[in-house]
């Protein structure tokens, strides 16, 4: 990924996770939509002789569509290696006091959470970061002094909940120093990678469950986890050398409500159905994919996720989207439509 200092206005930096085929997709008649073609091309719905079209009914056309990304995660990446190719390389950015923002987007079953969180045999980015952020610290800590900070905390139907100490709504405010500030959220100072990790599964046992629909379970909540980062020289300790930056890892909510088929330029109008803060995100997310041709208004008011993430994405803050999707024909919209948006994303 180029993603050299400063970045540039707008940058978002686009990935593709594709995860492997679960029992039920493997079984049957379940041919994968998928071809990773190299570390940046993926081919959605390839044509191949005798291959996925074989004894396919016509209706189901084959696409062929050729996607390039700043970088493809076959079904064998591990998380290290995901976490390597993004996340690591925005770590500098947040040392250097640039607010940085790592979303996994896709539909329900499609890896975010795999991702962003693992499981406890394999952590993924959120535990991989703060493991290289603290062994970082430890190798400056001659020159500075750090202090590193977490909050958790869940966007559910327009609301802030804080998922480390359970309460909510909370309110959000801008502060001209602080940036925005999230009112009551509760921050804490995990003692040792465990400790994290069992906050980490701890809050997310406090995400909100859809009531209605038992396999929806937090499909429609969005977990942002951030790692506030302050810095200070040793030698005079002045108060202009204190730098704080903020690194925010979220976890959307299923993106199969939202239909991303407008063009360029278009703004997503909100459906009975669909998430609002998942759309607002959306039109950011294309406002500055079109910022960096022409002077665009950025839609941060839209939503509470994207108030609260206002300081963390565009502006000289770097963006990773990771588009998680399925092999499966099983999930073959949802594929199709994540790579899609992936793909105006850039
Ligand atoms: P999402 O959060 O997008 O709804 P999950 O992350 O919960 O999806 O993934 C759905 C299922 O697939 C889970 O059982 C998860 O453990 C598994 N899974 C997802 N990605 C991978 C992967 N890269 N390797 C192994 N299992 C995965
Ligand atoms: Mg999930």
């Amino acid at each position: 990924m180029a993603l050299g200092p400063p970045p540039e206005e707008g940058t978002v930096a686009v990935v593709v996770r594709v995860r492997p085929p679960n029992p039920r997709e493997r079984e049957g008649a379940a041919h994968a939509v998928l071809h990773v073609v190299d570390q940046h091309i993926l081919v959605f719905d390839p044509e191949e002789p005798g291959g996925l079209l074989a004894g396919r009914a016509p209706k189901h056309r084959c696409k062929d569509l050729k996607f390039v990304f700043d970088r493809v995660f076959g079904e064998g990446a591990t998380q290290e290696e995901v976490f390597q190719h993004t996340t690591r390389e925005v770590l500098d950015g947040v040392l250097n006091g640039y607010n940085c923002s790592v979303f996994a987007y896709g539909a329900t079953g499609a890896g975010k959470t795999y991702t962003m969180l693992g499981s406890e045999k394999s952590p993924g980015i959120m535990y991989l970061t703060m493991v290289e952020l603290y062994k970082r610290i430890e190798a400056r800590k001659e020159e500075k002094t750090c202090e590193v900070l977490i909050s958790y905390q869940e966007v559910y139907n327009e609301q802030i909940h804080d998922l480390l100490e359970p309460k909510g709504p909370l309110a959000i405010r801008e502060d001209p120093e602080k940036g925005i500030v999230v009112q009551g959220l509760s921050f804490h100072q995990p003692k040792s990678a465990e400790q994290l990790l069992e906050m980490l599964a701890n809050g997310n046992k406090n995400r909100t469950q859809h009531p209605t629909d038992a396999n929806a379970t937090s499909s429609r909540s969005h977990a942002v986890f951030q790692i506030y980062v302050k810095q200070q020289d040793r030698v005079v300790g002045l108060a202009q050398d204190l730098q704080v930056a903020k690194m925010s890892l979220i976890d959307l909510a299923g993106s199969e409500r939202a239909s991303v088929t407008k063009t360029k330029g278009e703004r997503l109008r909100e459906g009975a159905n669909i998430n609002r803060s998942l759309l607002a995100l959306i039109n950011v997310i294309n406002a500055l994919a079109d910022a960096k041709s022409k002077k665009t208004h950025i839609p941060y008011r839209d939503s509470k996720l994207t108030r609260l993430l206002k300081d963390s994405i565009g502006g000289n803050c770097r963006t990773i989207m990771i588009a998680a999707v399925s092999p499966s024909m099983l999930a073959y919209e949802d594929t199709y439509n994540t790579l899609k948006y992936a793909n105006r994303a850039k």
